[in-house]
């Protein structure tokens, strides 16, 4: 392990916990106060841009090896439709990636939860990359951060109003850290979002999606469902053989909803696949009676993975077949697909371009 896998990251800390680190080196508690807004109001980079904190207690905290992690921002793309994508670099030179999606008066932030990912989602590039590591809580908190920032300069005024955790990685997988964001993220010094703003995306990891339930503040949650069967749900998303659907479903109807909260299902619509009407109805037939609604992705397509999209009327007449049969259907139109920002899209460039040349 070097330094930094050991290190106590302050940007990963909540409040209680830089107060008391902030104690164990001789200090007062409003100093862990001072420190932690200087780390999640201020979002300083380094601790020496924490000016007014004594000296000492910085010398201190960076002889006990300390950090306060920080993302680089490596590029920022943007959209025609006017979604942005950043890539940011860790400290360790891993790339992962962050995009910011306006739709009228909301701003969208999806985040990442770990580089790379262990599930193996046919359909998905950034499955390709298969997994390097966890992201931190600091580190997933830092790409909320990063986006304040660059859109303080290129869209002063507007805010992030909704978070979703769909970037790359599985956050059930990186569980612990994915909660800890959660409790940094919601704290009102903080980015000092709603957690009913908020959406966790899982491909159906059952225990996680159980321990999920048993925590006191809950995000929203999305279930990647993709297949209106085991047959091709083994195949698109081969965790289906460890928990199938009615195992999955089971799980989700037992799993408490706060008033008026549904959850969100969604289906990416994979040409030949599992696009036609008789999908349509199994999947209708899967959801009735669930508080929830189905989010529809038409296929976004990378070099990594052989599906197409379907056409529009085959689109159409799905999302219209579901909705007919009394399932709340949305259409998730393809944002910011010139810059490779869509859903399953996400895995760099050069990254990509690298596997293709493996293949
Ligand atoms: N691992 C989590 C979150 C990341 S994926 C999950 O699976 O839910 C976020 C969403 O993008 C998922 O619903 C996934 O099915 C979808 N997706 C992945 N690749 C896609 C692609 N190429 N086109 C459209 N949607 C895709």
């Amino acid at each position: 392990m070097s330094r930094q896998d050991k290190a106590v990251d302050l940007r990963s800390l909540t409040l209680e916990q830089t107060v008391t680190l902030v104690a164990e080196h001789g200090q007062p508690a409003y100093r862990g106060d001072q420190l932690w807004r200087w780390v999640h109001r201020n979002g300083v980079r380094s601790l020496d841009e924490a000016s007014n904190l004594p000296g000492a207690l910085r010398a201190s905290l960076d002889e006990a090896g300390v950090i306060c992690t920080a993302l680089e921002v490596a590029d920022v793309q943007r959209s025609v439709d006017g979604t942005r994508k950043m890539r940011l670099e860790t400290r360790d030179g891993r790339s992962i990636e962050t995009v910011l999606i306006p739709d009228g008066d909301k701003m969208t932030q999806c985040i990442s939860s770990q580089v790379g990912c262990a599930l193996d989602c046919q359909f998905c590039a950034t499955a390709k990359l298969g997994l390097t590591r966890n992201l931190t809580a600091g580190e997933i908190v830092d790409q909320v951060y990063l986006a304040k920032a660059l859109l303080a300069e290129e869209a002063p005024g507007q805010r992030i109003t909704n978070l979703v955790y769909m970037g790359m990685g599985e956050p059930l997988h990186n569980f612990d850290h994915v909660m800890q964001s959660l409790v940094l993220l919601t704290h009102d010094v903080g980015a000092n979002l709603s957690h009913r703003r908020i959406t966790v995306s899982t491909v159906g990891l059952v225990p996680g999606i159980r321990k999920l339930g048993k925590q006191e503040v809950r995000p929203n949650l999305a279930v990647s469902l993709n297949a209106s069967n085991d047959e091709v749900r083994d195949v698109v998303m081969p965790i289906n053989k460890k928990y199938p659907i009615e195992v999955l479903l089971q799980t989700l109807r037992e799993f408490p909803l706060e008033k008026r909260r549904r959850i969100t299902f969604e289906y990416v619509l994979l040409a030949g696949v599992n696009d036609t009407l008789d999908d349509a109805d199994r999947v209708a037939k899967l959801l009735r009676g669930f508080p929830c609604k189905l989010n529809v992705i038409p296929f976004n397509p990378h070099p990594l993975a052989p599906y197409k999209r379907p056409s529009r009327e085959t689109i159409d007449a799905f999302q219209q077949r579901v909705r007919e049969l009394g399932i709340a259907t949305y259409l998730r139109t393809p944002r910011g697909d010139d810059i490779a920002a869509a859903c399953g899209q996400l895995a760099n460039r050069e990254q990509q371009q690298e596997l293709v040349q493996l293949r």
